[in-house]
């Protein structure tokens, strides 16, 4: 059996980070000296440390264990589950969620559960930052059960209390869970380990939880054929003196110097040979020659230049076995990365993982997508999106996930106002982009009502005639609503007056008037003292079909006494 994969997700600043530097830190603690050589990208714990770790802990996992231990993945955070990929799923064989006892579960949480659900990854929750429960005696390194045995009662009712709203928060997203010593069928109940990343407290639990529900639950997973290496892309880098190379997690088979390798990259399937293979050993590289799963490797190889994070890497044992794996690759490669002919949004992400599972959250939310594709935001893609625009406003868009934006696209975009949706937190891209849909839903009805006349109410000032007639030239008050120029002019019994010429206040000329606004106004058919009278209430005339449109479609883009006036012209124009 080879060791269970595991990933730390979780909010930010909930404590994941410090939960791996503890695990490693305790576990480089508890070694022995010589048995030192770790993972790349991954830290190894070996089963012998999460035995003597919490040997109390025992009763809740009678089985024998024969997992050699278990291999923690180094950076935390959905982006390196999400790259941990294979085809139909993560690599990553069970996850821990951290949260914070006292913050409970936070937007990252919730998208974490999402991502789980989606993967179908087994997780637990480690409920984190108990020693800042008020009051609350920290016992350095202790299994939780003792320290909690420890506390004030007042402190454990604040602990369970703490405990019971992540339950119902849980609940809330289909999950049944509980306190992991009150588990009785860990495949039905997500277990809550309360754990300090500060002090150590109950990571000793969090570990046997773990080791056990692995070793009970997902054995057949964890059989390990003595064949050809499998493993994912987690990183692809230029290393110094080494030139390209890939950090690979093994999660299946073995891999040897010398090796033909399978791997992906954004035009399809590639092909090298195995130069080096590296491990660490405290903080430098160490040569080994060869590897077998669960671990993580620094692959050495000519033509690494392209290879794509979160892609597959398969060990291919001669050509025929190549060319399949080839074309395997590619077409996985070709169903992730896609571009059609279509209506959508451009989605540009960081990894091949990530544009995979931000796609599978696109899709649940109903959102198209044009174009998914690796790299930075290029000029093309601004292009692509105006492009798009023209034809539909909603998915004239870029949504881009941890990548740059190159100068050029973003002269461009702001040009063209188009707008690029740039964040590395997978919500925030979803919910910026319904923000956006939003604002453009807005913009829309804005410019479907300008297209309509809009009620208005003028008073012709006494003393202000300009011009008597051809056009008439007049000061007026807009009472309420708006007047442009084009509008035509009603009096009180519904008699046309004429169209308003323009519209002028300090000798500019005004495409429109607001309520309380005074200005100058010339009207082409309007003669002073014989249609248009000193102190007289003119209306905007607005065709009867029209009135009907604006008070059924648009009452919630008008004001109370805008709806009141349309009602008041559709009173007047009875008549006409
Ligand atoms: P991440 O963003 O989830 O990786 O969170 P970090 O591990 O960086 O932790 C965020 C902050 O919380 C840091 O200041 C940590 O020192 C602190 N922290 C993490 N775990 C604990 C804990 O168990 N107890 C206390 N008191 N502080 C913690």
């Amino acid at each position: 059996m080879r060791c269970p994969i595991i990933v730390t997700l979780g909010h930010i600043d909930h404590g994941k980070t410090t939960l791996l530097d503890r695990i490693r830190k305790t576990t480089i603690a508890l070694k022995e000296p010589g048995a030192i050589t770790q993972s790349v990208g991954a830290s190894e714990v070996p089963i012998e440390i999460i035995k003597k770790l919490c040997a109390p802990v025992s009763k809740y996992f009678k089985v024998e264990f024969n997992i050699p231990g278990l291999l923690f993945i180094d950076t935390p955070g959905h982006e390196s589950f999400t790259n941990l990929r294979r085809r139909g799923g993560s690599i990553a064989d069970l996850s821990i969620l951290v949260v914070d006892i006292s913050q409970g579960i936070q937007k990252q949480t919730e998208e974490c559960i999402e991502i789980l659900r989606e993967y179908k990854t087994p997780f637990v929750v480690a409920a984190n930052k108990i020693d800042l429960i008020t009051g609350w005696k920290k016992q350095e390194g202790e299994c939780f059960l003792k320290s909690f045995s420890m506390q004030a009662p007042t402190v454990q009712n604040a602990l369970e209390e703490k405990i019971y709203s992540l339950i119902g928060d849980l609940s809330r997203y289909g999950f049944e869970a509980e306190r992991f010593d009150r588990v009785k069928d860990f495949t039905r109940t997500v277990a809550i380990v309360p754990v300090s990343a500060k002090t150590g407290e109950g990571i000793p639990e969090l570990l046997s939880i773990i080791s056990g529900i692995a070793q009970k639950y997902l054995s057949s997973s964890l059989k390990s054929e003595a064949g050809p290496g499998k493993g994912s892309i987690l990183e692809a880098k230029f290393e110094k003196g080494l030139g390209y190379t890939i950090d690979v997690i093994l999660y299946d088979g073995e891999i040897k110097v010398g090796d033909l390798i399978v791997f992906g990259t954004r035009n399809g399937a590639s092909f090298t040979k195995v130069r080096g293979i590296l491990k660490k050993r405290i903080n430098k590289f160490e040569y080994v020659n060869s590897s077998a799963a669960a671990s993580g490797i620094k692959i050495l190889a000519d033509g690494l230049e392209n290879a794509l994070p979160g892609s597959e890497v398969f060990v291919a044992r001669n050509e025929s076995e190549k060319e399949e794996l080839a074309k395997k690759i590619s077409q996985e490669i070709s169903e992730i990365l896609f571009e059609k002919d279509e209506i959508g949004v451009i989605l540009k992400c960081d990894t091949l993982g990530s544009v995979e599972a931000i796609l599978k959250l696109l899709k649940k939310e109903n959102i198209l997508v044009r174009k998914a594709d690796v790299g930075q935001v290029t000029k093309n893609d601004v292009m692509e999106a105006l492009s798009i625009k023209e034809k539909d406003r909603y998915h004239g868009v870029i949504l881009s996930f941890n990548v740059n934006i190159t100068e050029d696209a973003m002269k461009e975009a702001e040009q063209k106002k188009i707008r690029i949706i740039n964040t590395n937190v997978i919500y925030s891209l979803i919910e910026q982009y319904r923000a956006f849909v939003e604002e453009e839903k807005k913009i829309a009805e804005e410019e479907a009502l300008q297209r309509f006349v809009l009620p208005g109410k003028i008073r012709v000032l006494p003393g202000c005639c300009f011009r008597i007639s051809k056009p008439l030239i007049c000061g007026v008050e807009v009472l309420i609503g708006k007047i442009k120029p084009d509008y035509q002019l009603i009096d009180e019994n519904g008699n046309i007056i004429g169209r308003i010429k323009s519209i002028q206040s300090e000798k500019k000329s005004l495409d429109i008037a607001k309520a309380g606004d005074k200005v100058a106004i010339s009207i082409d058919e309007g003669v002073f003292k014989k249609n248009v009278f000193e102190d007289q209430i003119l209306y905007n005339f607005i065709p009867k079909k029209d009135i009907e449109i604006l008070l059924e479609k648009y009452k919630d883009q008008l004001s109370g006494a805008e709806i009141d006036l349309i009602n008041e012209i559709k009173r007047i124009t009875r008549r006409i």
